[in-house]
């Protein structure tokens, strides 16, 4: 494909291109077929011709036989297609030479030999490039070392079998004397040889041709032109044996101008040894024909297999410098993929960590901030930068001495804590407390040891205040502002059990409004209610112990407990709460026992032990307060259940 286009370039390719085009149809008609047999046959016929006029040494023997190298180029480029123009141009060839040169038409032995030297000539490309392409699995293109090597060999073998084909039939048929088998089937393997070697690679690189004749070359390839013209006309004009200089030449080629170039070279070398070799001019001129057409057959071999080698050596680095060079590009790519990769995690780790509407932090083993949120930052109101490389100790010192030991026990056991409820209160002004769930986790490294704490703060001070106030409201009541039934029955469990722990007397004192029913029918249940709010604040002021609580039993009945208090004290506090009710003067027309409000009271103590209950005190209060009634109301009962105990 490259070569196709290349070979639009220049008038001189049209050829080529042609023939590409004609052969690598893929279904090529009847015509076109015949076309291209036809210009391969007269390439064939006229090269055939030019080496037998040109390349004849003195004494009737080839030195190179062009034909060779252009049908292993033909056969590399268009396969076995290129067989019946071989074969038409070989035949056509040896026909126009009996013509020209015995002026007769062949006989049957000619026709004999005609033949075998056109499946002879047809053959030797066929070997080549097949063995080649066994060699090396490919086509050949001398673009490394083991194509050239493989090249050379095939190069050396192919025209080995071809030789003999020819030779041997040309001696059956008494064309050739059996005296001459010999040097006749050396000349024409050799001739082979020399040129594969030397043309077919020329061939070969014509892809290559632009590179080689590129503008800022153009001096260079004049120099070394003028260099390679000028030792032609010492060596070969004059004599002067200085023939392996020409080596330095094509080693400068092939360094600087690459493969089709030193080729080219190579086969321009060739061509004027060969010729003025032939002209008996140069060095390779000598008295016997065998001995020049050796020595020049092996000059032109080494320049030929030197420049190859040299080229191959040269490509097999260039494809070495390529192929890390697309290795590099390809690092560099994944390395900046992999770096954009961690820009965007680190983006989002980034974003995550500024958004998050909770404190996030990161400790590392000395306890030291490594890494804090702004929200946390605020937390601590301290700027976030100040966090970082700061102890815990520094930053928050009211609560190291309780925090420290749960970052140590994240970092040793590896197991998070969750949910801890924190408090604390910020300096300055009258900040209120703040309440903060903390969750501890452990932050691993690749050997999956915790080597980092990460802090989720969650500040629940509002959930907090929210949670105080609604158990406030399910055990007050709403009416006198005083503790319910409910939080009485907690209370009282709990003193019970308290006081029986300790052996201290508990007392209860249930009081009842007395006759308040007529009051409510007097004054009018709104009043009723203002009445039951004013003995709450009666009863709240009749206790002074922070132990002691005061509790709205159910409507118009109240109740306290007296915990670590024995029955005279807790008549002492009856008494009060019945005074102090007598002193506000509610009125209440309608009591039979006095113008106002006034409240019977029943009173019990005991020291909570089994098989009493809570419930049994609670009774004998309830019986206490009967009794107070029964007795006229206005008045303190008093049961204690001490001695029962006992
Ligand atoms: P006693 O001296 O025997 O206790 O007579 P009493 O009228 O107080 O008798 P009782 O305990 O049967 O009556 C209680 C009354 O208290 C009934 C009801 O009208 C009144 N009461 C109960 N709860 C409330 C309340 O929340 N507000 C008002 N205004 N009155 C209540
Ligand atoms: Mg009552
Ligand atoms: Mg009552």
């Amino acid at each position: 494909m490259a070569l196709r286009e290349q070979s639009r370039t220049s008038q001189r390719k049209v050829t080529l291109d042609y023939l590409f085009t004609l052969f690598h149809l893929a279904k090529p008609k009847a015509s076109d077929l015949l076309l291209k047999t036809l210009i391969i046959a007269v390439i064939y016929a006229i090269t055939a011709k030019f080496s037998l006029e040109f390349a004849m040494l003195p004494g009737k023997i080839t030195a190179v036989w062009l034909p060779s190298g252009l049908t292993f180029a033909f056969v590399t480029w268009f396969g076995r297609r290129a067989l019946p123009g071989i074969a038409l141009g070989s035949i056509a060839f040896m026909l126009w030479n009996q013509l020209t040169m015995s002026l007769s038409w062949p006989i049957s032995s000619d026709i004999v030999a005609i033949v075998a030297c056109a499946v002879a000539n047809s053959l030797q490309p066929v070997i080549g490039v097949g063995m080649i392409q066994r060699l090396t699995h490919r086509p050949p293109s001398l673009d490394r070392m083991q194509t050239v090597i493989s090249f050379v060999v095939a190069a050396t073998i192919a025209p080995m079998l071809p030789a003999f084909i020819g030779i041997t039939t040309s001696a059956l048929v008494g064309i050739v004397p059996w005296s001459n088998y010999g040097i006749s089937w050396f000349t024409w393997w050799s001739a082979g040889v020399v040129a594969i070697l030397v043309f077919t690679p020329t061939l070969l690189f014509w892809s290559q041709a632009a590179e080689s004749v590129h503008p800022r070359l153009r001096q260079e390839v004049l120099g070394i032109l003028g260099t390679t013209l000028g030792l032609c006309w010492l060596i070969f004009g004059q004599g002067y044996p200085v023939e392996y200089v020409l080596l330095l030449v094509l080693i400068w080629s092939g360094l600087r101008l690459g493969n089709f170039a030193t080729s080219a070279l190579v086969s321009l070398i060739a061509m004027i040894a060969i010729v003025s070799t032939a002209h008996s001019l140069g060095v390779f001129a000598g008295n016997s024909p065998t001995y020049s057409l050796v020595i020049l057959q092996s000059f032109i071999a080494v320049c030929s297999v030197s420049s190859l080698v040299l080229r191959g050596a040269l490509n097999a680095q260039k494809a070495v410098e390529l192929s890390l060079e697309k290795t590099l590009l390809s690092l560099e790519q994944q390395v900046s993929d992999r770096t954009a990769q961690l820009r965007e995690s680190q983006a989002i780790l980034d974003g995550f960590f500024s958004v998050a509407p909770v404190g996030l932090g990161i400790v590392d083993r000395e306890l030291r901030y490594v890494r804090v949120n702004t929200l946390m930052a605020a937390m601590h109101n301290l700027p976030a930068e100040s966090h970082i490389g700061r102890s815990i100790r520094e930053i928050q010192p009211d609560l190291a001495s309780e925090i420290e030991p749960v970052y140590h026990q994240v970092l040793s056991t590896g197991q998070p804590v969750l949910n801890r409820e924190e408090n604390n209160q910020l300096p300055h002004q009258d900040n209120p407390i703040q309440t903060w769930l903390a969750t501890y986790f452990p932050i691993l490294n690749l050997a999956q040891t915790p080597t980092q704490v990460g802090i989720v703060l969650m500040e629940i001070s509002e959930i907090k205040q929210l949670e105080q106030q609604l158990r406030q409201q399910a055990y007050m009541d709403g009416l006198t502002q005083i503790a319910n039934r409910l939080y009485f029955n907690e209370v009282f469990e709990l003193e019970w059990r308290r006081c029986g722990r300790s052996q201290q007397p508990l007392s209860i004192i249930l009081c009842d409004l007395d006759e308040f029913k007529a009051y409510n029918d007097t004054y009018g249940h709104p009043m009723g209610d203002q009445c039951l709010k004013q003995f709450a604040n009666v009863l709240t002021q009749a206790i002074n112990r922070p132990g002691d609580l005061v509790a709205r039993y159910g409507g118009e009945e109240f109740v306290v407990i007296l915990p670590d208090t024995n029955a005279d004290g807790a008549l002492r506090v009856a008494e009060r709460i019945r005074q102090c009710l007598h002193q506000r003067q509610i009125p209440h027309c309608r009591s039979s026992v006095a113008p106002y409000v006034t409240v019977s009271l029943g009173i019990a103590t005991c020291i909570p032990a089994l098989p009493q209950q809570p419930n049994d005190l609670l009774q004998a209060a309830d019986t206490a307060l009967y009794e107070s009634k029964r007795q006229g109301r206005d008045r303190i009962t008093q049961i204690d259940l001490e001695p029962i105990a006992e």
